[in-house]
């Protein structure tokens, strides 16, 4: 076995050895795995609607089917899908995107790693608001770039503010990668903060900021706003957007951006060399899905409402959950640093990841460890789950850690 786990280490790259594996999917694949052995696992760890892809999607799809769209499609997506994309970004965000400035990708993810693949030179360094998503850390170290954490916490919403952008940005600063609303916070950045952030780079042009938008329209508050919004932004910032999330689409796997054309075209490059065009169902369907009003989803944002209120009452009442008022997104980001260092039925708390450990093992209920988002201090609760889920979920964890 020792033989085996030697050549195993020297077989594979030192990208991979290096890399992370995604602590969301970890914790799902773990969730899934106690569920196969008979545990009742409540699984809130996993960023996935638990509703049903609206039926007008399902039939377009169907429709696609029997419309026989079985051929490769068009690295970049289908020229239909690029102009629904197009007509989104104008309703939706005022963002006048041509053709040219459209690639559609297979999942958020991948168009972020196509941005990450295009943009970075190694040495080159990414800020990134803490917490923030569990993949951008990663995605940013395969591109052999340099992830420069800014901390923020509870007490400013878990936003950056213009003065610690300002301190963080060196010579060697690429890009700023956040995502509004934010996975793992919930937090929104408004207009103005947003301005302030765009006053700070108009002295450093040569930084690109990735604006990481698929939770758009799960806002809780009002107005989304996207930095390309900024006509002094909008020849840097690439927008990223996807289906996955609004319109409970998660297997589906499409996800796009809006970007100056020489990105576009970039990305279009090495996704021509790596995966080719999105799957041609799929970008059938998100064609239908995205021309349709947004008031079609608004039943499923209403309700993630109800349980984000639902969520906070439950958490208020357990000791040593620290929450800020999440705007946006299905995720509460709670400080539990309260039960570092103390014993849970004689098991000591020494950070997030003992705790959501803790949480798995005593009350069979999966969570994320801040740690995977960048802070120490907080563990991440998906509420994009039923009702009665969620209550049993928080009396289990409410009774683990009494
Ligand atoms: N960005 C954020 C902030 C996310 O939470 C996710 C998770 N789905 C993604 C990107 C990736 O989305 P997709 O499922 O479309 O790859
Ligand atoms: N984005 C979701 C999450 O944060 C899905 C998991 C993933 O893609 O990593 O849970």
């Amino acid at each position: 076995m020792k033989t085996q786990a030697l050549e195993m280490s020297t077989l594979l790259s030192d990208r991979v050895n290096q890399l992370e594996a995604s602590a969301t999917l970890a914790m799902a694949a773990k969730a899934r795995e106690l569920r196969a052995e008979g545990k009742d696992i409540i699984g809130l760890s996993l960023g996935e609607p638990d509703f049903n892809t609206p039926d007008f999607i399902k039939e377009a799809a169907i429709q696609a089917i029997n419309d026989n769209y079985n051929s490769y499609t068009p690295v970049d997506g289908y020229v239909e899908l690029k102009d629904a994309i197009i007509l989104k970004f104008k309703r939706d965000n005022n963002l006048q995107y041509d053709r040219s400035q459209i690639v559609v990708s297979t999942g958020a993810k991948q168009s972020l790693y196509n941005i990450a693949q295009v943009c970075i030179n190694p040495g080159d360094e990414v800020i990134l608001p803490c917490p923030y998503w569990v993949s951008y850390s990663d995605i940013v170290k395969l591109s052999d770039g340099i992830p420069v954490e800014v901390k923020t916490s509870i007490d400013n919403d878990f936003k950056m503010t213009a003065e610690q952008l300002e301190a963080a940005i060196t010579p060697k600063t690429k890009m700023i990668w956040y995502s509004s609303p934010c996975n793992p916070s919930g937090s929104i950045y408004s207009k103005e903060e947003l301005r302030a952030l765009a006053d700070v780079l108009q002295k450093h042009p040569q930084i690109i900021v990735v604006s990481d938008e698929i939770y758009e329209h799960i806002n809780y508050v009002g107005e989304h706003a996207s930095m390309a919004q900024f006509e002094d932004m909008y020849n840097r910032t690439v927008t990223v957007n996807g289906v996955a999330k609004a319109f409970a689409m998660t297997g589906w796997r499409i996800g796009y951006i809006g970007a100056p054309a020489e990105i576009a075209r970039a990305c279009n490059k090495i996704q021509g060399q790596v995966t080719s065009g999105a799957n041609c169902i799929a970008q059938r369907a998100v064609i239908t899905a995205l021309e349709a009003p947004v008031s079609k989803i608004k039943y499923m944002v209403d309700e993630f409402k109800d349980r984000r209120k639902l969520i906070l009452d439950l958490l208020s009442e357990i000791p040593g959950f620290e929450c800020n008022e999440p705007e946006g997104a299905f995720y509460v980001f709670p400080n539990i640093s309260y039960y570092f260092g103390k014993n849970l039925k004689n098991k000591t708390i020494n950070n997030a990841t003992d705790f959501s450990l803790y949480l798995l093992e005593e009350a069979n209920v999966a969570t994320v460890t801040g740690d995977a988002f960048g802070d120490k201090n907080c563990i991440r609760i998906s509420y994009a789950a039923s009702v009665s889920e969620i209550k049993e979920a928080l009396k289990r964890i409410k009774e683990a850690v009494s």
